[in-house]
């Protein structure tokens, strides 16, 4: 099934407080299962390790400091989220989710037979023109829940058979999430953990995840940083950003790896959406990729490209892409010898 992440945005089971509630009773009397993915002998989340040795404990701290000067990505804006100060993403030290449920139309991999555990993050560091989910990104839609609630939303995916826990926008709450995670292994979570970013985090953030995350599955969105600069809110530095940070992605988590039942357990997903007028430098994009990383990295080019929000402003991206336009991004990744896409 191909849902798209709108349609699904909208079934999904809002992050309302009654949600809450049931998530927290149905857990407070019982211990949570595991998953047919996570009793797999072979595997265990990196998280886990962690935990046992007291660095997850550490990087609580640490991430917790930084909210305290924030430069959680590359904004730095050095507000202290703790004083609920708010800085370019709009967020306090307060958690804000719009909806979680399981969702089936993120890539093979990643949604088997039991879904993705999507977690939606209200608010986002990017803020870009075109943003499918505006009303949760810019408007900030949701509502807020404590870090229990957070980690009972974990739980509740891996109960409802999930293979993994996918983190929607999640750069600007590192730190909950952390903290959250922490209170889900107490009680038996055990999934895998997709970051699912817009490639726009810091080098230091994505250093510190290190042993944290198991699957990234950033964006690349542009390869001009004017580009970026005027559909992404300024972010000029966009494309140094992501190329840096999803290296040291693949440095850390390597290509992706899959169970006996084709699901990914490990490793690096990147995902670039065609824009009109090649604006998102596919054919750059593609090269970078068999360079950088090898031409058997695992890559989602997408082609659902639809003018949403502010994109009206701009008439060269207030249409969808042609058929020749996609026909050219996928002649451009063949071209470059990649391998694993999801054409
Ligand atoms: S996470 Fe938010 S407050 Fe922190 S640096 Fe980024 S945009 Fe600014």
């Amino acid at each position: 099934m191909d849902l798209s992440r709108r349609k699904f945005l909208n079934r999904a089971l809002p992050a309302i407080p009654c949600a809450m509630t049931q998530v927290q009773c149905r857990h407070s009397s019982e211990q949570v299962s595991m998953t047919e993915q996570a009793a797999d002998a072979r595997f265990e989340p990196s998280y886990l390790k962690a935990e046992r040795d007291g660095r997850l404990a550490r990087l609580e701290k640490e991430f917790w400091g930084i909210l305290e000067n924030c430069r959680l990505c590359p904004r730095v804006c050095g507000v202290n989220r703790l004083k609920e100060q708010k800085g370019f993403c709009s967020s306090t030290a307060r958690l804000k989710i719009a909806s979680f449920g399981p969702h089936f139309g993120e890539e093979r991999p990643l949604v088997g037979t039991g879904g993705s555990g999507t977690i939606f993050f209200s608010n986002c560091n990017l803020l870009c023109c075109f943003c499918q989910n505006w009303e949760i990104n810019h408007r900030g839609d949701g509502n807020y829940v404590t870090h229990a609630d957070l980690a009972n939303m974990m739980l509740s995916l891996q109960r409802r058979g999930c293979h993994n826990v996918n983190l929607v926008t999640p750069t600007h709450v590192v730190p909950h999430i952390i903290k959250a995670l922490r209170i889900a292994i107490g009680k038996g979570f055990a999934l895998p953990l997709v970051y699912n970013n817009g490639g726009y985090d810091s080098l230091e953030t994505i250093r510190m995840l290190d042993g944290i995350i198991d699957i990234y599955l950033p964006d690349f969105k542009y390869q001009d940083g004017a580009q970026a600069a005027k559909y992404s809110s300024g972010a000029s530095n966009y494309p140094e950003i992501a190329a840096a940070t999803i290296k040291e992605m693949h440095r850390q988590v390597s290509e992706l790896q899959l169970d006996s039942k084709g699901l990914a357990r490990r490793g690096l997903i990147i995902r670039h959406l065609v824009m009109p007028d090649n604006i998102a430098g596919t054919d750059r994009f593609v090269k970078w990729v068999a360079k950088e990383l090898g031409v058997s990295s695992y890559v989602n080019i997408m082609g659902q490209y639809h003018p949403e929000y502010k994109a009206f402003d701009y008439p060269e991206i207030s249409r969808r892409i042609t058929n020749q336009e996609w026909t050219q991004a996928i002649s451009w990744a063949k071209d470059a010898g990649l391998i694993h896409t999801d054409l």
